[in-house]
């Protein structure tokens, strides 16, 4: 497992009291201590892969400089201080470097520890904390650059990946499928939304689904499904707020739910799986899932 992160990512600051801050950093390099695990830092993204997904205007718009001790509000709680676009490059970079180091054979598995998060991001519009469709610029970069026909993303976030999915809407290379507390923000994510090509598939979850029952519904609608498309390369949008702890929502899975998980999704991945960081608000629970998330998977990939 390589892991691709920057110290850059600190370095996005929303305003104080803020649940997508500096400290998860901190608390997903505290849960990784102690795994054997290559760490490589994150390459500075590429404006190329940003505009595979996004339009320039929206890229000089994350641009815009902003004076030190400033803010500037994208939304209600999206923000862009004076080292959010860095850090959102880092990111960007560091899908990249990731999608590419796991087609190079260097390893079966790599996970992309940067912030801000990425899912909510549409194509011209910053929301839920995102301003780069992250995992959505790897499965682009995947098919683009190296060409291959068919990626999964699987985004298992608490909430939906508005951004992935408005971004990869009409992407017939890609199947999509994700697991979402409903209701919850931003308010998508029915079973209804499938994709220009028939192509994307959501699983509402209800508040208080706890990990057993989210294991079920796996193993009857997303991993048979993902099974079936054999991907030749697997994109994870890796949240944690599904934890029982998390301020932010209201399911109830544990850490060892996070490990089981991928573990199932790293065996249907075909041996080339890169899940990139979402979510995660309770900093012990976001420590401890991403350490059993990861642990799990490099066990498997060894
Ligand atoms: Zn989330």
């Amino acid at each position: 497992m390589i892991v691709y992160s920057h110290s850059d990512c600190l370095d996005h600051q929303p305003p104080g009291g803020h649940p997508e801050c500096a400290a998860r950093m901190q608390a997903v390099g505290q849960g990784l201590e102690g795994l054997s695990l290559e760490r490589r830092e994150a390459p500075p993204g590429e404006e190329a892969e940003v505009l595979r997904c996004h339009p320039q205007s929206y890229l000089d718009r994350m641009k815009t400089p902003v004076a030190p001790q400033d803010c500037i509000a994208l939304d209600g709680d999206t923000w862009l201080s004076p080292g959010s676009h860095r850090a959102a490059m880092r990111a960007v970079g560091g899908i990249t470097a990731a999608v590419d180091a796991v087609l190079a054979g260097e390893d079966a598995t790599a996970f992309v520890a940067a912030r801000p998060p990425g899912h909510h991001a549409e194509t011209a519009r910053a929301m839920g904390f995102c301003l780069y469709g992250t995992a959505a610029i790897g499965v682009k970069r995947a098919l683009d650059h190296h060409g291959l026909a068919r990626v999964a993303l699987i985004d298992f976030d608490v909430h939906h990946g508005n951004g992935s999915q408005d971004l990869l809407w009409d992407e017939a290379r890609c199947f999509l499928a994700g697991s979402q507390q409903m209701p919850l923000f931003p308010g998508t994510g029915s079973a209804e939304e499938r994709g220009a090509h028939n192509q994307i598939l959501n699983l509402a979850l209800r508040p208080s689904t706890d990990g057993a029952h989210m294991r079920r519904l796996y193993e009857q609608r997303i991993l048979p499904a993902l099974s079936d498309y054999r991907p030749e390369l697997l994109i994870v949008s890796a949240g944690f707020d599904a934890h029982a702890r998390d301020p932010l929502a209201q399911l109830e899975w544990q850490s060892e739910d996070f490990a089981w998980l991928g573990s199932r999704l790293f065996e249907l991945s075909g041996g080339r799986m890169v899940s990139t960081l979402e979510g995660g608000y309770d900093l012990p629970a976001l420590a401890a899932s991403t350490a059993a998330y990861i642990g799990a998977i490099s066990a498997l990939a060894k």
